[in-house]
């Protein structure tokens, strides 16, 4: 998908429509080996679970297919910022939408 690298948009901070640039914002976010984050072991293990004997249930399940949700998706949601050039203020976009690919021109 093709977009403009600069777009006229409303700026809360400036009150008025600026010219924002636009780029897609990377993924940098948690996951379970973040100690923060709030899967993570180390969490976990201080709910009290994790402990103990058993299999967790890994063993007594079903085919893969039936309980978990199987098949990768083709596209990556936008997560779309918006730079306003006047005051550098950045906004972030609503609602992502998914697209294989983003190109900004
Ligand atoms: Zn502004």
């Amino acid at each position: 998908m093709k977009l403009p690298k600069i777009v006229k948009r409303y700026c809360k901070k400036c009150k008025k429509h600026t010219e924002h640039s636009v780029k897609n914002q990377t993924f940098r976010g948690l996951n379970k080996k973040h100690t923060q984050s709030r899967g993570s072991q180390c969490r976990v293990r201080k709910r009290g679970l994790r402990r103990g004997f058993g299999n967790l249930g890994k063993f007594s399940r079903g085919a893969l297919g039936g309980w978990k949700m199987s098949g990768k998706k083709q596209s990556k949601k936008t997560d779309l910022r918006y730079q306003c050039k006047e005051c550098k203020k950045i906004s972030v976009q609503r609602k992502g939408f998914r697209t294989k690919k983003i190109e900004f021109k």
